[in-house]
């Protein structure tokens, strides 16, 4: 490992973890938040969407259209919280259901009671992402796709 590679990893190493904030289902944008390091008191938002790829975030370095660690770090979140729910390893049967049942509880929540569960918008955009990409790749059957279109 060289020194450029050692004070990579130390440095990121000691960037803080994103925190998850929000998943709107209506834009498939994800939301997650981390303190600044240069300023007391202010939280950075970094917004990934799911649907372009595309990044966003509130912090210092992006007001002065200059690349910030954190729309890389997003975008690694965003891919760890697919795992986590484990969208990656659902057959495309369990993938749908997943999909159709969020989606009914994200409907039936917003509603009732006019908003829904964090953890039903989460998983329906995941399930979607998850959707996506397989089609992308060829992976899902063209039928499956025609009867049950999860995501555009
Ligand atoms: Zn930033």
């Amino acid at each position: 490992m060289s020194a450029a590679t050692a004070a990579t990893a130390t440095a990121t190493t000691a960037r803080p973890a994103l925190r998850f904030v929000s998943a709107d289902t209506t834009t498939g944008i994800v939301a997650y938040a981390v303190a600044s390091q240069h300023d007391a008191g202010r939280t950075n938002i970094i917004s990934f969407d799911t649907i372009s790829g595309d990044t966003f975030c509130t912090c210092r370095a992006s007001e002065c259209h200059r690349t910030c660690w954190h729309e890389a770090a997003v975008v690694e979140a965003w891919a760890a919280e697919l795992t986590t729910i484990g969208v990656v390893w659902l057959t495309d049967a369990q993938l749908l259901r997943l999909g159709r049942k969020s989606a009914t509880c994200v409907a039936t929540y917003t509603t009732r009671v006019g908003r829904s569960l964090a953890s039903d918008r989460l998983a329906l955009l995941a399930a979607r992402a998850e959707y996506r990409r397989r089609v992308r790749l060829g992976l899902i059957e063209r039928a499956v796709q025609i009867a049950v279109p999860l995501a555009a």
